[in-house]
């Protein structure tokens, strides 16, 4: 049988996204209080921050490129600010020194982990980003937006990408306009918008009092091409073959615990017999989740193959180009972000 060569099969080992790990940060607290925060919603926030033993040990070898099939795009998130904890740090120098592209979910307020983080060899902070939720009425009311916008100037500066994003929540609607101004007059352009969920019912519906009709008129006055894609698919049960489990995973970075997905089926603990194999497991055809609330990241990256012709690209939903060409991401960070994980 002649085998078609495919996009990837003309791309240099060392350009190729292998797969996309999800890593989790198990911590809750916060030093924001955002009301539609999804810890917040179900009332878990707590003081207490997790410690992960001997992490600068572990995790080079559990996330080594031979292990992982090559170079990974792992996103770190956690329930509450995922650089709270002093290991997070660890965690993002170990990923990067294994060779591997880091994005970092933040709330852009720890200014002491950027010192550490920005001070980085150069080379490796090509393959760092974070993604700085913008939580605008918290950050003014801390009267923290001086800061937040100085962090994302030290960012841009140190060579790392960036992407400004902000959950639309109902309360917010009589700032868009001094949102989009602060964000233009700092950032270079106007924030990304997601989609907030209700996590407190079942199904996970649109978090506001608005119709649906009307969310899309209020929100789209941003031209942010992560909330036209993320509301195209909200609420849209997924039956195409899903390679979560192969393709992209989840891990908690506590436990080393790894799952297909958020619902999927646990498949290994990669902190124990740390040099074993992973037994990759697509979920095919059974994703458990009424929809894929997170498929800016999984389904444009490329879980459901069926789905990449009309899918846009990972890049897309984090990208901005500024009035004076400049752009959030870096050519190298748009690049590999860019591509279809293709197996
Ligand atoms: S469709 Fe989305 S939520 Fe479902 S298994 Fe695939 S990636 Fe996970």
């Amino acid at each position: 049988m002649i085998r078609i060569k495919r996009f990837i099969d003309f791309l240099p080992r060392s350009l190729r996204v292998e797969r996309m790990i999800d890593g989790f940060v198990p911590v809750t607290s916060c030093n924001l209080r955002c009301h539609y925060c999804y810890v917040t919603q179900q009332g878990q926030f707590n003081n207490e921050l997790p410690w992960f033993p001997h992490l600068d040990k572990i995790i080079g070898t559990a996330f080594s490129k031979k292990r992982l099939g090559g170079i990974c795009y792992v996103n770190l998130c956690a329930a509450g600010e995922t650089l709270l904890p002093p290991e997070t740090t660890v965690i993002i120098r170990e990923l990067l020194k294994a060779g591997h592209y880091v994005w970092v979910v933040t709330n852009g307020t720890i200014t002491k982990r950027f010192d550490e983080l920005l001070k980085l060899p150069k080379g490796w902070l090509k393959r760092l980003a974070f993604k700085m939720s913008f939580h605008y009425l918290e950050l003014k009311r801390l009267n923290l937006l001086e800061s937040y916008f100085n962090t994302i100037k030290r960012i841009r500066k140190a060579g790392c990408s960036f992407s400004v994003e902000l959950t639309p929540c109902d309360e917010y609607i009589p700032h868009i306009k001094d949102i989009q101004k602060i964000c233009m007059e700092n950032a270079g352009a106007v924030c990304h918008v997601t989609v907030g969920r209700d996590t407190t019912k079942d199904r996970l519906p649109i978090l506001t009092g608005l119709s649906k009709d009307e969310y899309i008129k209020m929100w789209s006055a941003f031209n942010s091409a992560l909330f036209d894609y993320k509301i195209s698919v909200f609420g849209e049960k997924q039956n195409g073959f899903c390679y979560a489990g192969d393709y992209t995973s989840t891990v908690n970075l506590g436990t080393g615990d790894l799952k297909q997905c958020y619902e999927g089926k646990w498949l290994q603990n990669i902190y124990q017999n740390i040099k074993e194999p992973i037994k990759w497991e697509p979920i095919g055809c059974n994703c458990p989740e009424s929809h894929c609330y997170n498929a800016h990241a999984f389904l444009t990256l490329g879980a459901i193959p069926d789905l990449n012709q009309t899918t846009p690209t990972y890049a897309d939903m984090r990208n901005r180009i500024c009035a004076d060409g400049a752009e959030w991401l870096t050519p190298k960070m748009k690049a590999f972000i860019g591509q279809k994980i293709e197996g």
